[in-house]
């Protein structure tokens, strides 16, 4: 017989019809005539009911019946009497492919804290959260795929590892075949990277941009779509050592066609998700109701998460210079009555406080800030014309921010012009030389592209309405975190 995943099951099996579950065991319950078991395979957030009667399974079979147990069940598709399922399968034969012993299986049928079940990240893809969220991530990195497959970009492979540290993205882990406790030494006393399996200084990437800008020179539209690797001890709920990142690059393109693709894309894929994952939205959204009942009123979030997916998608974000975010800021409640706890001013790199003001207070929508100070942006950002209201002092970069998450998106028109990125380099301690493949696009057939990055933890965060990055990937990389 052949089996079906209860996902398709529950779409489109006949009543009637034999029919074979496979999964684990949620709850078992024992009624006077009958005993009820919710299976669940993962396919879906719903469970299927199989059913036995009372005596009908020996009691060795029925003890090994417990939460968590992996059973393969065979029975009639039949309509159900009980509320809460329209359907339940008759049990005709079970299989006990593995038992799970009560007394020490961790995940019991009650609420686990998110902190507990962190402790056990090898498990909690078997609870509802985080399958659901699971399927959630995998359809929105399908999505991701999909959108730029639709609208003619080339998927790039960057390296992992990489021998340019001059990113300045953050900092980086080391790549190395050394002997730790005795590496070679140079003559001065410095470890010997020219011994080193590269035969020089590698680490792991904190970006795929540069390259990206190669193949987006070559190749036109690419994204790249993969692990990037940051050393920064920041134990925040919005940052993970190991994350995964989307790097759009396209020739041609300005800051204005920057931002607008950087729209339509996130639109684009969230809409995906509610087109896809509604069950388990739904289920997501209700979670986040029940928790938020447990906070203080002001503290509440004025839209669901349904809502504010909703809300997200059918707005214009607003997109406004970092110099007219500073003016806000500056003549804001909050600054006037000195409740921010880092000062604004013109030049100053705005903190997350500042940033979450402008979207979850002052505009309630995502917002684009463009124009920020050169100073506090990348060496590879184009610096802005005569003609804007700030010559030379501003870059076209544009961060893209979202209610509860701040930065979702960094990006930029890139400097095109060759003498102008090279001096830019030599103002920020970058030796030209060490990145002389890179300049070569700007020495050869160089172009006006530009391209972004975004966190897909991020996003995976908003469109799930959790809280902290390490539930929204499987095996969470942070700071004293790589246990699975
Ligand atoms: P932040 O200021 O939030 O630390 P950043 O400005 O250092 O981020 P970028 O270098 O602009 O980040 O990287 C592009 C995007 O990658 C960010 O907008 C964010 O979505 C994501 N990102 C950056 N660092 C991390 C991290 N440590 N963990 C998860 N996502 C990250
Ligand atoms: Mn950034």
């Amino acid at each position: 017989m052949s089996y079906l995943p209860i996902q398709q099951l529950l779409k489109t099996a006949q009543i009637g019809t034999d029919v074979t579950v496979k999964g684990w065991v949620r709850t078992k319950r024992e009624s006077k005539n009958a005993v009820f078991i919710a299976l669940n395979d993962g396919s879906t957030i719903n469970n299927i009911q199989v059913v036995a009667e009372a005596g009908q399974l020996p009691e060795e079979t029925l003890k090994l019946i417990t939460t968590g147990a992996c059973l393969s069940v065979t029975g009639q598709l039949v309509a159900s009497q009980g509320a809460g399922q329209a359907i339940e399968v008759k049990i005709s034969a079970v299989t006990i492919y593995g038992p799970a012993d009560p007394d020490k299986y961790p995940l019991q049928p009650k609420r686990h804290s998110l902190e507990f079940l962190r402790e056990i990240a090898h498990l909690r893809p078997r609870t509802n959260t985080f399958s659901a969220i699971l399927r959630i991530r995998h359809a929105l990195a399908f999505a991701v795929h999909k959108y730029f497959n639709d609208n003619g970009f080339f998927y790039l492979n960057t390296p992992i590892i990489t021998a340019s540290d001059a990113e300045g993205a953050g900092e980086m882990f080391r790549v190395t075949t050394l002997d730790a406790t005795k590496p070679p030494l140079t003559e001065e006393g410095n470890v010997d990277y020219s011994q080193d399996f590269f035969g020089r200084e590698t680490n792991l990437t904190v970006s795929g941009q540069l390259e990206g800008e190669l193949g987006a020179l070559a190749l036109g539209k690419i994204y790249t779509f993969g692990p990037t690797f940051r050393a920064e001890n920041s134990n925040t709920t919005r940052h993970l050592a190991e994350f995964w990142m989307i790097e759009p690059e396209v020739a041609f393109n300005d800051l204005e066609d920057n931002m607008n693709l950087a729209e339509d894309f996130v639109k684009t894929v969230i809409r995906y998700a509610l087109q896809h994952c509604a069950d388990d939205l739904a289920f997501l959204d209700n979670r986040l109701k029940e928790e938020e009942k447990t906070k203080k009123k002001e503290e509440q979030s004025e839209l669901g998460l349904l809502e504010k997916l909703q809300f997200v998608i059918s707005n214009e974000f607003v997109r406004l210079t970092y110099t007219d975010a500073v003016e806000i800021l500056v003549n804001s409640k909050p600054a006037k009555k000195g409740q921010f706890q880092y000062e604004v001013s013109w030049g100053v790199d705005l903190q997350s406080e500042h940033e979450r003001y402008l979207v979850e207070k002052h505009f309630k929508k995502p917002v684009i800030l463009t124009n920020y100070p050169r100073a506090i942006k990348a060496f590879y950002m184009k610096l802005d014309e005569e003609s804007s209201t700030t010559p030379g002092q501003t870059v076209r970069a544009m961060d893209v921010l979202f209610p509860g998450i701040g930065e979702i998106i960094g990006g930029s028109q890139r400097e095109d012009d060759f003498d102008k990125l090279v001096a830019r380099m030599h103002e920020v301690g970058i030796e030209p030389e060490a990145l002389w493949w890179y300049l070569d696009t700007r020495r050869f057939g160089s172009a006006p592209h530009a391209g972004f990055g975004l966190g897909f933890e991020r996003l995976v965060l908003f469109v799930t309405g959790m809280g902290n990055i390490r539930d929204v990937i499987p095996f969470p990389r942070a700071p004293k975190t790589a246990e699975f």
